[in-house]
C-alpha cells in the first residue's frame, strides 16, 4: 500500500521544520563548504519566516508554538560556520 500521495517532503521532526521555514525565507543559509547552519542575520527574512510559521504551522502545532519553535532555532544558530571562522576566543 503506496503512501505517496502528500507531495510536501516529510519533515521528520519540528526542529526540521522551522529549519526548512527558515531557509525558505532566507533567513539562515547553510554553509556549502561545512553544513553547518548559519543565521544570516537578517530581520525583514526573520519576519517573513515567523510571518509563515504563524500562518502554516507544522502539523500539530498552534501557531504561536510554531513561532516559539522559529525563535528556538534562530537562538541555537549562530551567524558564522563554526568551521570556517577562527575558534572564538
Ligand atoms: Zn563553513
Amino acid at each position: 500500500m503506496l503512501m505517496t500521495r502528500q507531495r510536501r517532503p516529510m519533515i521528520r521532526t519540528v526542529r526540521g521544520w522551522a529549519i526548512s521555514v527558515l531557509q525558505d525565507a532566507g533567513a539562515i543559509r547553510e554553509c556549502e563548504e561545512h553544513g553547518w547552519m548559519q543565521e544570516r542575520a537578517d530581520p525583514h527574512a526573520r519576519d517573513k519566516a515567523l510571518e509563515i510559521a504563524s500562518q502554516d504551522p507544522a502539523a500539530g502545532l498552534s501557531p504561536d508554538q510554531a513561532v516559539a519553535e522559529i525563535w528556538d532555532v534562530l537562538e541555537s544558530i549562530g551567524d558564522t560556520c563554526p568551521d570556517c571562522s577562527p575558534e572564538a576566543g
